[in-house]
């Protein structure tokens, strides 16, 4: 199967660049289904195609896929899946061109965020729906679209056409934004996935269907069939969807935002990494998540049986609903579900439910606190929640500037009451520790940039007090709290 990319947009070269591949060489992926190949037919200053071709081990896939369904009888043998645009393709493309994807480029990080020329080429595509989908799913995002129909046989017209077709797209938009469309089209045209689909694809169709896809037409027929027709991450994917469009400040809409931020790295991924691997390393049995939002952190730590009691609590009852949905609690076994809990609460209040546990986890959430609420709350923490290990994270403002699409000044997230540079983080945290008689050690969190550090910072605080410090302040922090 075979997709080409080409632009007009002078150089035209920079295209190479821009996929971070060099136009003069061959370059050759392993997948697990076959092989994958980009290379560039054309490279001139007037214009540049990029060619990724994809074979596809049909002997292979059989041995993988183990006895045939309910297709006909040789099915597994003559059917379209060596050169027809299906998910195969789609990822490939993520795989061979994930730079791109997110939008990075170190040579031309200027042209990254610009829209160019392009035109797209998928010699035989697949579309259940007939030719009427390719102009709803495309039109919608700008392309003009050029459909060549297929016949069934060339040799025998009367058979009719075939559900191949031609496609060539052409617009003015960013690379970046043009692999995302293919990467969640070209499934979504096909109705079919060659693998299994759990809750990770409704984040990568949320993650790639960023800034396009809440407002589309046929969101609702691209969400279903990217996943499947499964009901259930359906419906997660189109609430995160619709909240999208619903007025600001909605927690969602501002999370998507930071996310838009932050996400070209996938920020959020690393940090929960970091974030897990702290709690492992710490030997901590009992975990807290103090903000837990919507359970990411808390779905990981479930994956992992050293945490025999998780503890997730969130001040926000529309965000636990979605946790418990992404955790797919009423449906957990009973001694997985045993070992978790929500609760809906305030950070900021002594809450008794809170105490006892070995290591909290409080991960992007003082950042939303008020000054005089982020006091309660560190009281609270070191005082009366009073874990032994704290791994606990926040943006590092020094980082903003690398941000190309963040204005001067302004904060990841709109809820955001602060975002303090690494002085300023390091002064909070090395003066709680000292007030509270813990031990703080820092990490940085993502690609460490020499001038601004890492994008997120992280400290990770322990103590083995767990009494003469926590005594004055108590008492402290019980008169503040009842005032
Ligand atoms: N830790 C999560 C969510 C971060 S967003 C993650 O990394 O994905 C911040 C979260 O803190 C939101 O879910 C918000 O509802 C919660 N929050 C803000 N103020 C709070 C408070 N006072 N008490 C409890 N939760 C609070």
């Amino acid at each position: 199967m075979f997709l080409s990319i080409s632009t007009t947009h002078q150089p035209a070269s920079d295209l190479g660049f821009l996929l971070h591949k060099h136009p003069d060489k061959i370059h050759e992926r392993s997948q697990s289904f076959g092989k994958a190949r980009v290379f560039f037919p054309e490279a001139s200053v007037e214009r540049c195609t990029a060619a990724l071709a994809v074979e596809v081990d049909p002997i292979g896939l059989i041995r993988r896929k183990g006895p045939p369904g309910q297709g006909f009888a040789l099915e597994q043998y003559v059917n379209d899946r060596p050169y027809a645009a299906s998910s195969f393709l789609a990822v490939a493309l993520v795989d061979c061109f994930s730079t791109a994807l997110a939008g990075r480029c170190k040579d031309r990080p200027e042209l990254v965020a610009t829209p160019i020329p392009l035109e797209l080429f998928l010699p035989a595509i697949p579309c259940r729906g007939g030719l009427a989908l390719l102009e709803r799913l495309f039109a919608p995002l700008g392309y003009a679209i050029d459909i060549t129909e297929r016949p069934l046989d060339e040799e025998f017209p009367s058979w009719g056409p075939s559900r191949h077709y031609g496609l060539k797209l052409s617009g003015t938009l960013t690379l970046s934004d043009a692999l995302s469309h293919l990467y969640v089209l070209i499934p979504v045209l096909d109705d079919d996935k060659h693998y299994w689909i759990g809750e990770d694809e409704v984040a990568k169709l949320l993650r790639h269907g960023e800034g396009w896809l809440g407002a589309h037409p046929e969101k609702g027929l691209i969400t279903k069939r990217f996943l499947m027709h499964r009901a259930r991450l359906s419906r997660l994917a189109l609430e995160s969807l619709s909240d999208e469009g619903a007025t600001p400040p909605d927690d969602a809409v501002l999370d998507a935002a930071e996310e838009a931020t932050e996400e070209k790295l996938s920020l959020n991924e690393v940090r929960l990494r970091e974030v897990v691997d702290a709690l492992v390393e710490s030997g901590a049995t009992s975990v807290l998540d103090l903000g837990c939002g919507e359970g990411r952190l808390l779905k990981r730590l479930l994956g992992k049986r050293q945490f025999a009691k998780i503890t997730g609590v969130d001040v926000s009852p529309r965000c636990l609903e979605i946790a418990a949905e992404r955790l797919d609690l009423e449906r957990l076994p009973e001694l997985k579900r045993q070992r978790l809990q929500l609760l809906q609460g305030s950070l900021t209040y002594r809450d008794q439910r809170l105490e006892g546990h070995d290591a909290a986890a409080c991960v992007e959430v003082i950042e939303h606190l008020d000054a005089h609420r982020l006091s309660f709350f560190t009281r609270n923490l070191f005082v009366f929640i009073r874990p032994r290990v704290i791994v606990l994270s926040t943006p590092n403002r020094d980082y903003n500037v690398l941000f190309p699409q963040l204005a001067a000044g302004r904060f990841r997230h709109g809820d955001h009451r602060f975002e303090w540079s690494r002085v300023e983080f390091q002064q909070w945290a090395e003066a709680a520790a000292s007030q509270y008689g813990y031990q703080v050690a820092f990490r940085p969190v993502g690609p460490v940039d020499p001038e601004h550090g890492a994008p997120t910072q992280m400290a990770v605080f322990e103590t083995n007090d767990f009494t003469t410090k926590a005594r004055s302040p108590r008492k402290e922090c019980e008169e503040t709290e009842a005032g």
